[in-house]
């Protein structure tokens, strides 16, 4: 059965009204060489992380770069959330146990030889494979230092940040 023309109604525009957690971190004293790459690792080391710390699902917290990668945007992806961005705030070691907790899942703890750059047991995920290519963990036991070193003064410079 067809309905008569003169009661469909056009140009409807769906919406959602959703309220919930979110977290912007804007990282700080990045080398603008290979800024991208470096934003984008710690995008999705703070994401994986904090799933960690927190025993998120990984539906339950969700990031976005935003203005070009000079901020990150992490939200509670659940509905009602697990008010896990806000414990980050409010207690003082939470930070100190998502940067111990990124060590340990970047294999800077029990190096991983077959991971060069990242692989799906640190940061790589489907959900994020758009960015594969910019996710840069390097394992290799002779860059270890090196990028250990990088990867802490970042964590040090958006926890002041925060
Ligand atoms: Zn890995």
């Amino acid at each position: 059965m067809q309905q008569p023309t003169d009661s469909l109604h056009t140009e409807v525009h769906l919406m959602v009204d959703n309220t919930c957690n979110i977290l912007v971190v804007e990282p700080l004293s990045v080398a603008s060489e290979n800024r991208e790459a470096i934003v984008t690792t710690m995008q999705y080391v703070l994401k994986t992380a904090i799933q960690a710390v927190y025993r998120l699902e990984a539906d339950e917290l969700d990031t976005e770069r935003l203005g070009g990668g000079k901020y990150l945007l992490f939200w509670e992806a659940a509905e009602g959330g697990a008010g896990v961005l806000s414990q980050l705030l409010e207690k003082p070691d939470a930070f100190r146990k998502i940067a111990d907790a990124a060590l340990d899942i970047c294999h800077f703890k029990h190096p991983k030889d077959s991971c060069i750059q990242a692989c799906y047991e640190c940061l790589l995920s489907y959900r994020n494979q758009f960015d594969h290519a910019l996710t840069h963990i390097l394992h290799l036991p002779n860059k270890l230092v090196k990028n250990k070193k990088r990867v802490q003064n970042c964590n040090m410079k958006i926890i002041q940040k925060i």
